[in-house]
């Protein structure tokens, strides 16, 4: 099936110009992201589907490709490592991912945890541990752009196939405390889906319903829209908005939150009401 994404996305720089960050769509949604150091040309490619296609659109940059960086386990995101192990590509490769996951990964050679750096080229990214969608999953946070894997999405956040609701609340609010011109560079286009769950329960907030403008026409068009911002997230993802009236109003109405006004529980009723899919066919 052709990709959600028609548009090839251009490149961008952060880091004060140091780092370049391609993104390359692979499989049907997938996101995959190459990061490369603009002095040296080193790059990693930070996950990805077992996709041929996809490795030659990587195999075409001008970079230099040293290290996979993989921030969970599932198929989807360490794929590319089986992909380049196939080819004898993968032993010359670095490989990090994360000391708490539960699978092995094909090509470790460096097993990371919070707090930990890590290097593409003269540019130093920080590891945190971002639990919830899987345990161990990690993120990694350069200054102003972060890849996070399936942990926050453009409008939403991952699934939760280990959880609990608290971890991956914690997790969510721990990114949403970046600055928020920050980049997400998340590892699905899911958002317009996500959109429509968030105008759903918060129709009354302005700023999202000026995104869901602006995301329906772009989208439409076949763009990405990923790398959204940490900023645009505060004011528009449903997940990091646990304090907003209108939508703890719509988790009371829904049956999914008493009398409590905690975040965590909030995040958990707005979790669990968008799994029932209530936006689906409105
Ligand atoms: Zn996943």
């Amino acid at each position: 099936m052709a990709h959600v994404v028609t548009v090839l996305p251009q490149p961008f720089l952060a880091c004060d110009g140091a780092l370049r960050v391609h993104c390359i769509p692979a499989d049907q949604d997938n996101l995959v992201w190459v990061a490369q150091c603009v002095e040296t040309g080193e790059a990693v490619i930070v996950d990805g589907p077992p996709d041929e296609q996809m490795l030659a659109a990587i195999d075409a940059l001008d970079a230099n490709i040293t290290a996979v960086w993989n921030t969970h386990t599932h198929p989807d995101h360490i794929g590319i490592n089986v992909l380049l192990a196939q080819k004898g590509r993968l032993a010359s490769l670095a490989v990090v991912a994360s000391k708490g996951a539960n699978l092995a990964i094909p090509g470790l050679t460096r097993a990371v945890d919070d707090g930990d750096t890590v290097q593409v080229g003269n540019v130093t990214a920080k590891v945190w541990r971002t639990d919830g969608h899987q345990n161990g999953h990690i993120t990694y946070v350069f200054d102003d752009v972060i890849f996070c894997g399936d942990t926050l999405f453009a409008g939403g956040c991952g699934f939760l196939f280990d959880g609990p609701p608290e971890a991956m609340h914690n997790s969510l609010m721990r990114l949403a405390g970046l600055p928020p011109e920050t980049r997400i560079c998340c590892a699905h286009e899911y958002t317009t889906d996500n959109l429509a769950y968030a105008a759903f329960i918060e129709p009354g907030n302005e700023a999202l319903m000026a995104r869901v403008a602006d995301v329906t026409e772009r989208r439409a068009l076949g763009e990405c829209v990923v790398p959204s911002t940490i900023g645009m997230e505060q004011a528009t993802n449903p997940f990091l908005r646990p304090g907003s009236p209108e939508i703890m109003a719509a988790m009371r109405t829904a049956g999914l939150l008493t009398e409590s006004n905690q975040p965590a529980d909030v995040f958990t009723a707005v979790r669990n009401y968008k799994n029932m899919g209530p936006h689906k066919g409105v």
